[in-house]
């Protein structure tokens, strides 16, 4: 729903890797918009695994308390610490708690190669982002056999009720669209493993995949591997109040400050914010600049089979929006 604002108040939190290179992306493409959308006020903040290092905290008080007096926000990435640290959890898991944005959606859609086809992929995924094993009830413990390590999945009535209206209310705006009533989408109840069998023999079938929080995660990741690189995929953590974009991928280590980012999920995410708040045309203008650029397919980075750097790319996106 869009309203009226004189200003939009948009906090930035790179965090970790590559976040700090595609966050930067975002905000040039938002800023490349003009009067599409009141006139942008970034607000800097702090988070990540490497503050936890340098600080002891990986989300300070401070930064939740900016982001509650932000329209939207902007979300980088995470590093996961490859062992486990005493003291440290997630802040992203952390933040989609404390703004309660209960759904993660993320659409995989392939660029046709022809402008005016229909992509091959075009599917979202709705993830429920609250619950599932990311409830971080867990323990190892002694037993005489060895230790044994357990973890709680938590699944709630309310939270299911609530993804899934979120998806249905998605459902009825699809290009396949439904006729209007949330009676009239077809549900296909699937177990996981024959989803994602399904997903990669006929992505097409597929207009929205509904799933807890673990399973929405893979399935978008596979479905990422589809389209071609992870570096295209966006997502919104949404909920009743807020809404935070955020790249699918992670903060990718392997390549982090080569400037060989792709620069387009973290700027697809900018573009699904801003729709969510009601900025149809501004949202157009940065996705139609990017399907441009991939199709045109000359200024890419190597995840794509490009040799461009990121600002590259996202100068190539800045000049067509
Ligand atoms: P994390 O623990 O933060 O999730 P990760 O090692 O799982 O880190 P991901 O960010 O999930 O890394 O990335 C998985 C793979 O995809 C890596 O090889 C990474 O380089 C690649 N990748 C991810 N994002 C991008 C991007 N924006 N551009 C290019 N390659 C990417
Ligand atoms: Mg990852």
């Amino acid at each position: 729903s869009s309203v009226a604002r004189q200003s939009l108040k948009i906090g930035l939190v790179p965090a970790d890797g590559i976040g700090r290179e595609v966050i930067p992306a975002a905000r040039t493409a938002i800023e490349a918009l003009g009067s599409d959308i009141p006139k942008p006020q970034f607000i800097d903040l702090l988070a990540g695994f490497e503050l936890f290092t340098k600080t002891g905290t990986a989300l300070p008080e401070e930064t939740i308390a900016a982001l509650r007096e932000c329209d939207c926000a902007l979300f980088g990435a995470v590093s996961s610490p490859s062992k486990r640290v005493t003291g440290y959890s997630s802040p992203i898991v952390a933040l989609r708690k404390e703004l309660d944005l209960y759904a993660n959606i993320r659409p995989v859609v392939s660029v046709a190669a022809n402008p005016s086809g229909k992509p091959s992929v075009d599917l979202v995924v709705v993830r429920e982002n609250t619950e599932c094993l990311y409830v971080k009830q867990e323990t190892i413990i002694a037993t005489e056999n060895g230790r044994e390590a357990r973890a709680t999945r938590l699944i709630t009535e309310r939270a299911s009720r609530r993804i899934g209206r979120m998806a249905f209310e998605l459902a009825l705006t699809r290009p396949r669209k439904e006729p209007g009533k949330f009676d009239d989408v077809t549900i296909a109840e699937q177990l996981v493993d024959s989803a994602v069998y399904r997903l990669f023999r006929e992505p097409e079938i597929y207009d929205i995949m509904v799933a807890p929080n673990l399973y929405g995660d893979i399935i978008s990741d596979a479905a990422a591997a589809l389209v071609g690189s992870l570096g295209l995929v966006p997502s919104i953590n949404a909920g009743d109040n807020f809404v935070m974009g955020e790249p699918v991928h992670g903060s990718a280590p392997d390549i982090a400050g080569k400037e060989i980012a792709n620069p387009i999920a973290s700027i697809r995410s900018a573009a699904l914010m801003l729709r969510r708040l009601g900025y149809i045309q501004g949202a157009d203008r940065i996705d139609n600049a990017v399907d441009e650029v991939v199709r045109q397919g000359t200024v890419l980075t190597p995840d794509l089979g490009g040799k461009s750097k990121t600002h590259e790319v996202v100068d190539a996106i800045i000049k067509r929006i």
